[in-house]
């Protein structure tokens, strides 16, 4: 029997909550399947930090290296800088292991209230392809004369051919693989002269890799107000790390609730482990409540399984997903519910059970 060895982070916050509910999930679906699961925790974070200095071990990549994939809760702590949570765990696996395509699904699920009202689940299906090694988060920059008049500082976005060829032709293939075969290339060339418009040649030359892709090229402003008032032009979008960074948090609200949404840290080469975990932060405002909701990290467990190659169970757990949605007595508070964390991960688990 196949036996994926698996690590997870919880970090801090409810990535505590909701990543143990996505392991009993998954644990859940290796019970009732011809493979199953080898969980290893590593309790880094905002905690580790108190105790160590650093967010995660010096050597902590090695200990991942050997795994099939990563799952991951969330890092922020309210008394620790943004800049060493983000930098010192998240994104050091992210660059670490060259995770250079994030890949974030939005759908309206069954039962779920988005704010478009004229907007049908039909109409709201798309993949956002996020650049996740360079660009706008490239770390290039400075800062010089600190506290004096003549302060200046500098973020350089810096984007290489190599780097924007290798993520294009990743959301050329993926649209591809979808049954709309539609692609909408974000930019914002006609401000941004230099790497944008890089961007754009490179787009025209991938795109005669991919002749039965349909594409577009759209601003991202532009692309923001398309997204509220004709959702249903879109299906896969491919962006920089900041522009995808921001229109993807607008696709998690226009799909309803932070709390659902998932994302896949992947490299597509397979060099090393890739990375699974809810959009949400570690939201310390409910935390230790029971309050959060487990949507998003199980969706992310789907997405873990098609990297996997576990098509048949991706389907099955995101069924599932769907029928738990669609009952008003499992939605947590985010989506205007009473019920629990726990609640929520037992339907599920239950499901999966009764399945297969
Ligand atoms: P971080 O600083 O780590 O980004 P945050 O405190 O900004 O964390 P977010 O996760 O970004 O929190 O979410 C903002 C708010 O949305 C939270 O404060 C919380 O109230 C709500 N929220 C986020 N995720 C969930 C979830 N899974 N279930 C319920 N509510 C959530
Ligand atoms: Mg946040």
């Amino acid at each position: 029997m196949k036996t994926y060895k698996i690590a997870c982070i919880p970090g801090d916050g409810i990535g505590k909550e909701v990543v143990p509910a996505g392991q009993a999930v998954l644990e859940a679906l290796g019970a009732v399947s011809r493979f199953k699961f080898d969980f290893e925790n590593f309790g880094w974070g905002g905690d580790w930090f108190r105790a160590h200095g650093e967010m995660m071990p010096q050597d902590g990549l090695d200990a991942l290296r050997g795994k099939d994939a990563i799952l991951f809760g969330s890092a922020g702590d309210p008394h620790i800088p943004d800049h060493i949570t983000l930098w010192g765990l998240r994104l050091k696996i992210c660059q670490g292991f060259d995770q250079y395509a994030n890949v974030r699904p939005t759908r309206i699920l069954p039962g779920i209230d988005g704010p478009l009202k004229r907007c049908t689940p039909e109409q709201l299906d798309w993949v956002i392809v996020r650049e996740n090694s360079e660009g706008e988060y490239s770390g290039v920059g400075g800062r010089v004369h600190q506290g004096h008049p003549i302060e200046a500082a500098t973020d350089l976005s810096m984007m290489t051919r190599a780097g924007v060829e290798r993520i294009m032709r990743f959301a050329f293939k993926l649209a591809q693989s979808r049954p709309r075969k539609l692609l909408t290339v974000v930019t914002k060339s006609n401000a941004q002269r230099h790497a944008m418009v890089m961007w754009d040649e490179i787009a025209v030359e991938i795109a005669k890799e991919f002749p039965d892709v349909t594409w577009d090229k759209e601003l991202v402003d532009a692309c923001t107000a398309r997204m509220v008032n004709r959702p249903a032009t879109l299906d896969t979008l491919v962006a920089t790390n900041l522009h995808a960074d921001i229109l993807s948090d607008l696709a998690a609200a226009l799909a309803g609730s932070l709390g659902i949404a998932p994302t896949g840290n992947i490299d597509p080469e397979r060099r090393y482990p890739s990375m699974f975990e809810p959009i949400h932060g570690s939201a310390f405002d409910i935390m230790g409540k029971g309050l959060a909701n487990p949507v998003g990290t199980f969706w992310s467990c789907v997405m873990l399984l098609e990297h996997l190659g576990e098509a048949e169970a991706a389907q099955t757990l995101m069924a599932i997903i769907e029928q738990v949605t669609a009952d008003p007595l499992l939605h947590t508070g985010d989506l205007g519910g009473k019920a629990t964390t726990q609640q929520v991960t037992q339907a599920v688990c239950e499901r999966i059970t009764g399945a297969l």
